[in-house]
């Protein structure tokens, strides 16, 4: 499609196995699977109308009875970690909680919407919250994919659900590190927990249940690099320690990805300036890395450090005024129902309350934050893991292109992340 770029371009040699996570992170793909397209095409069948209601000068058309395909909960703000890097360090250990009856009533309610996956993840530590395993529970009792994002402190509350889970649901680890002093130095436990003792509990999620992808996520810190809490330490060094690590302990993979931090209006944001001069380290690292892949066992750049490191990082930066994938994937946090993870927390990103879903506000709020937030604007420094998807949507509702032949049914692959 013509004025997309980024992922059509030519990948550097080093980074040869970026198919593995280009294909996690094709959401165009993703979307034409025979289980999503119909919420994608009635998403773009309303945006025409809506559109061509506004040129007519013409009340907008209420919006479908759809929702998101697939969301960010985030159960709790509570962390027993204090990450310096932590990108929702300031709303951390918020004094605010769920309603539990009334978050069920928002996922019930966006099931029959059409959402197809949750990934339980940030704003704070999910298995903290009392009814993690409860709502992994619920999650699967309606049908859902089930993904958990963990700092790894406490694996084993991860390992009694582990059985529910199945084919496609995925466990990440946020570690960030090959030895126990720069683990240390990156999180902060507030209690002991020794790097190796996270890396064996870890493995014991694996042996309960082979069907779960089990992820290491490595953030590269470099040096002068600053996070809300406090200057970090460079962790680059130990990328290829770590890889090794992760085989060892029966990891199905390791994620590369540059650190970001908050902008002044909220965005996390990438600091393509800083991490640009420490490319050549990183490439070294990842080539190091890339050593230890094999028997299954694979390594992975994010979206973000491919364009960081081929200097593509920009064109993520340049967003349709109107973003799409606010429709189709949100965050569901205690403190509101927010449009995207890069700007969870923030106020002009904010749908409406936690219970918003529930109680049938949220459809309304979707559809005026559609018309309010200018994309182009409000992420203009956002390195945009969704452009290219956002510029295909675009394409779509503007009426460039036709729907059903760009959306041609796929079958569905157990990957319904978004
Ligand atoms: S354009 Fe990208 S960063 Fe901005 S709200 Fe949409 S998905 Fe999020």
């Amino acid at each position: 499609m013509a004025g997309l770029t980024g992922p059509d371009r030519p990948l550097p040699e080093s980074l040869s196995s970026t198919a593995a996570v280009d294909r996690y992170h094709d959401f165009r793909d993703k979307l034409a699977q025979e289980g999503m397209r119909p919420v994608v095409l009635d998403y773009v069948a309303w945006r025409r109308r809506v559109r061509a209601a506004h040129a007519a000068g013409l009340p907008a058309p209420p919006p479908p009875e759809r929702g998101p395909l697939s969301i960010n909960l985030d159960l709790t703000t509570a962390c027993n970690y204090a990450c310096p890097h932590c990108i929702d360090w300031d709303s951390l250990n918020s004094p605010v909680r769920h309603d539990l009856d009334r978050l069920r009533g928002s996922l019930r309610e966006l099931a029959r919407r059409g959402l197809r996956s949750v990934i339980l993840i940030g704003g704070g530590e999910p298995t903290l919250h009392p009814a993690f395993a409860d709502t992994v529970l619920f999650l699967k009792d309606l049908g859902l994919q089930v993904a958990v994002v963990t700092n790894g402190s406490r694996n084993e509350v991860i390992a009694a659900v582990a059985d529910r889970l199945t084919a496609g649901d995925w466990v990440r680890l946020s570690l960030d590190a090959g030895s126990d002093a720069t683990f240390q130095a990156l999180h902060r436990p507030r209690r002991p927990l020794r790097f190796e003792a996270i890396l064996a509990s870890a493995t014991a999620v694996k042996r309960r249940n082979p069907a779960v992808t089990l992820g290491f996520s490595f953030v590269i810190t470099w040096r002068g690099a600053v996070g809300p809490g406090a200057p970090l330490v460079e962790n680059i060094g130990e990328m290829a320690t770590a890889a090794a690590a992760a085989r060892a302990h029966g990891f199905d993979y390791i994620s590369f990805k540059p650190f970001l931090e908050r902008a002044g209006d909220g965005a996390e944001v990438l600091d393509g300036g800083a991490g640009g001069r420490a490319a050549a380290r990183i490439r070294a690292g990842l080539a190091a890395a890339r050593r230890h892949e094999g028997g299954g066992f694979r390594v992975i750049a994010s979206t973000n450090l491919r364009v960081l490191l081929d200097g593509s990082w920009r064109d993520y930066t340049r967003q349709p005024r109107e973003c799409h994938m606010q429709f189709l994937r949100q965050v569901l946090s205690p403190l509101g129902v927010f449009n995207c993870p890069a700007h969870r927390g923030v106020t002009k990103a904010r749908i409406g309350g936690p219970e918003s879903w529930a109680d049938g506000a949220a459809a309304a709020g979707t559809a005026a934050l559609l018309d309010r937030f200018d994309a182009s604007h409000e992420c203009r420094e956002v390195t945009c893991l969704y452009h290219p998807v956002n510029h295909f949507l675009e394409e779509l509702v503007a009426g460039r292109a036709d729907p059903e032949e760009a959306l041609a049914a796929r079958p569905d692959r157990a990957d319904s992340f978004l």
